[in-house]
């Protein structure tokens, strides 16, 4: 008390300084800490319209499939924090690019595409989830093959996506690069999803797979595919057809949703975070960032990561992370980072001003 009497003036004038600094961009930073408190989930229910998807004994894919991402959608609004999003909730034919950029453009957390599955015999049968990936063996390729193959629905699709051609085994090859970043916690949610398909729905467990799904492809978040079953498997087909199979198989998905989303709320507290010396340490003079992001995720500083902008600095902030390009005592050179960084196409960074080790 004493002390911020004496000192009265002096903390006034920097506190109007810093407060006329940040007013421009509270607008901005509202709303992104706004979009970043949910944690996004986007549902896609395969095919729709005029692409049916698979058959198999009558059952049809893209009717199973929205129903239980529907479900899915039920499940996960009980849960708050969850916001829930669909590539289509209707019978309605939607591109597998549209598909990824609603995720992307929700800046999502995760994105979960619902299938079933089809064999030319009756006897395959059980429930596998994929992750983008180089495929091990033929029949997930198949797979990943007829699954792409709706985008020859598509006017413009040879150039849409980049010359992707379907039937090619050739188009499959380095495509799996796209997801890297993101392969290991895509991984634990389709872990996640077949344990409880097959712990708790006793669904034989084909497991966890990669292949070159177009879809998954274009995502820029863990980003899973499910074949929840055959519908060429005339028992499976009938189980999944019914409504009580499509709730349980939705509830199981929930659910590995929702474990896979705690998990990660326990890493972000548990997790050591390097801390960045800059700030801390700068206690004596003024130094301008640029705040890049915001996220409840701890992304690797990787070019890759943020749109090619190299040397990007990562801070915890409670259960968000903070990253900065970018660190002088030069306000001019603050106005070219921050250019630099908007010409990347981060349209909302603004000038972070650090006086005296705060911001
Ligand atoms: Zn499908």
């Amino acid at each position: 008390m004493e002390h911020c009497l004496s000192g009265n003036y002096s903390c006034k004038s920097k506190f109007i300084v810093i407060f006329f600094l940040i007013l421009p961009f509270f607008q901005t930073s509202y709303a992104q800490n706004n979009k970043h408190n949910a944690f996004v989930v986007v549902l896609d229910a395969g095919h729709g319209g005029k692409d049916p998807g698979n058959m198999g004994n009558g059952f049809k894919e893209k009717e199973i499939a929205l129903q239980i991402v529907l479900n899915i959608g039920k499940e996960l609004d009980k849960h708050p924090g969850v916001q829930v999003l669909y590539t289509r909730t209707k019978d309605v034919f939607v591109t597998l690019k549209d598909r990824a950029e609603i995720a992307n453009d929700a800046k999502a957390d995760l994105f979960v595409s619902v299938h079933l599955n089809a064999f030319r015999t009756g006897t395959p049968h059980g429930a596998e989830t994929y992750v983008l990936g180089t495929y091990r063996n033929k029949d997930n390729l198949d797979v990943a093959m007829r699954e792409n193959s709706v985008i020859y629905l598509e006017d413009d699709y040879e150039e849409t996506y980049d010359g992707f051609d379907p039937k090619s085994p050739e188009s499959y090859i380095g495509m799996t690069l796209m997801q890297e970043e993101y392969l290991d916690q895509s991984i634990v949610l389709a872990d996640f999803v077949q344990h409880e398909f097959t712990t708790r729905l006793k669904r034989y467990n084909r497991g966890v797979k990669k292949a070159g799904f177009l879809v998954l492809r274009e995502t820029y978040m863990p980003s899973v595919l499910i074949e929840t079953g055959f519908l060429t498997n005339l028992s499976e087909g009938r189980y999944l057809n019914a409504a009580s199979g499509q709730q349980a198989m939705a509830k199981a998905i929930s659910d590995g949703i929702v474990r896979y989303k705690n998990t990660l709320n326990l890493e972000d507290i548990t997790k050591g975070l390097p801390v960045t010396t800059d700030v801390a340490d700068n206690t004596s003079k003024v130094t301008y960032r640029i705040q890049v992001a915001t996220s409840r995720r701890n992304l690797k500083t990787l070019p890759q990561n943020f749109k090619g902008l190299r040397d990007i600095e990562k801070e915890r902030e409670g259960e968000v992370f903070r990253y900065y390009y970018g660190n002088t005592t030069d306000p001019g050179q603050a106005r070219d980072f921050l250019n630099e960084v908007k010409k990347a196409g981060y349209h909302d960074a603004f000038v972070v001003k650090v006086e005296d080790g705060q911001k």
